[in-house]
């Protein structure tokens, strides 16, 4: 690799195809579309083409995700990659995962995947409660899904799993039997997010309506203590609030957002961070459709790009990053981290004093057994855990 290519990015490839649609899941992906699929993947390909970048950025993490993107057939993804490889300079460890979901695993599709370059698993598992599953409209049980890590403990060396606590019907109790249960399979990194009722899902109706409930905070929180617990006691490293590794095996590609390194969303829907700047393509599968498949042409520079995407109408999202905004991003993502809040860095990157300007906030917390001082760092105690976007938020207020 050439070394003047001395800054690294990130790239994250949205596939928006999901085979039906879990009743919690807000993101940008669609089920009965896949008529679209031929047409999505040529899309990708001259998007890809689009962003190949003559600066001096080279790739160190590649993360295809979505919607689901070992619904799709595999070829598509060895093109993205082929792709990728064709347009951008990438770093010989570079970081490749794919997400997957249980149903979607075979022997033969795991090995194809390595085959072309995927180096990192992350595996929707959830629960391992075949009746909360049904509840959340997941398509795999609880066997099925153990049995397809099994598989891809076969193939990869690095794989992760996705939990959710808070789900309907979970209690504490069906919640620490997928916890055990998942632990003694000795996955490399389990994430573990608390369930969110976002507007306009199926789950969101079904809990106006009382048709369904979730767990309240007080659960929550206390399911949150559980896997802290068990998950520490089982040598897992907390580097993130809902994230657990084992033998460093974190996920450099999220380690970007949370460390607000830059990085590129490609596909319908995907947010990118480069340059000071913040944007997001739009979402819908055919309006995106629509504009990569013929009308990319060749732009030189970054900001030409960004600049082209925007006069073009193809972005939901763009703005330039304030100090305001950037720092109330810095607080709320470095208080999710392990190492909290540099306060060296903050002064070196924001020309303020951290303690100077948040004094009595800082007193406060400590006082309140919410915020811990470790040399030069302010880290959140694990009660202090539970109010990570509170604390954040009060200290810009
Ligand atoms: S599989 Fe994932 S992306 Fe697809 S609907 Fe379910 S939660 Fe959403």
């Amino acid at each position: 690799m050439d070394s003047k290519l001395n800054t690294a990015l990130g790239l994250y490839i949205h596939i928006p195809f999901c085979h039906t649609k879990c009743t919690y899941c807000d993101f940008n992906t669609y089920s009965g579309i896949e008529n679209l699929i031929n047409d999505f993947s040529n899309s990708i390909y001259n998007e890809i083409e689009f962003w190949k970048i003559n600066e001096n950025y080279f790739i160190d993490s590649i993360f295809i995700g979505g919607g689901t993107p070992s619904y799709i057939d595999p070829e598509i993804i060895k093109n993205i990659l082929i792709k990728i490889k064709k347009n951008f300079e990438i770093s010989k460890d570079t970081e490749v995962t794919l997400e997957i979901n249980p149903e979607d695993v075979t022997l033969e599709k795991a090995n194809y995947w390595k085959e072309i370059g995927i180096n990192r698993c992350s595996l929707g598992i959830q629960s391992l409660q075949d009746e909360e599953l049904i509840l959340i409209n997941r398509r795999h049980n609880g066997e099925k899904a153990l049995f397809s890590f099994e598989i891809l403990k076969k193939v990869f060396n690095n794989i992760s799993i996705d939990l959710i606590y808070g789900l309907p019907k979970q209690t504490k109790e069906s919640y620490l039997n997928t916890l055990e249960n998942i632990i003694n399979k000795k996955p490399d990194h389990i994430s573990c997010y608390s369930l969110q009722v976002e507007k306009g899902t199926v789950l969101n109706q079904q809990v106006v309506s009382s048709q369904i409930s979730v767990a309240n905070d007080d659960l929550s929180a206390e399911m949150y203590e559980i896997t802290y617990r068990l998950l520490k006691d089982n040598g897992f490293a907390n580097y993130e609030i809902s994230n657990w590794s084992k033998n460093n095996k974190k996920s450099l590609h999220n380690l970007k957002y949370w460390t607000m390194k830059p990085y590129i969303g490609i596909g319908p829907g995907s947010h990118s961070y480069i340059k000071n700047k913040r944007f997001s393509i739009s979402k819908p599968p055919k309006k995106y459709i629509d504009f990569f498949l013929n009308k990319t042409k060749n732009i030189c520079t970054l900001d030409e790009k960004i600049e082209y995407l925007k006069e073009n109408k193809i972005l939901d999202v763009f703005e330039i990053q304030t100090q305001e905004n950037e720092i109330l991003e810095y607080l709320m993502l470095s208080l999710r981290l392990k190492n909290g809040i540099d306060t060296d860095h903050f002064k070196n990157k924001y020309k303020s004093d951290f303690e100077d300007l948040y004094l009595k906030k800082i007193k406060d917390y400590i006082k309140n057994d919410i915020l811990i001082k470790k040399n030069t760092h302010y880290l959140l105690t694990e009660k202090g855990k539970l109010f990570a976007n509170e604390v954040a938020n009060n200290f810009v207020k």
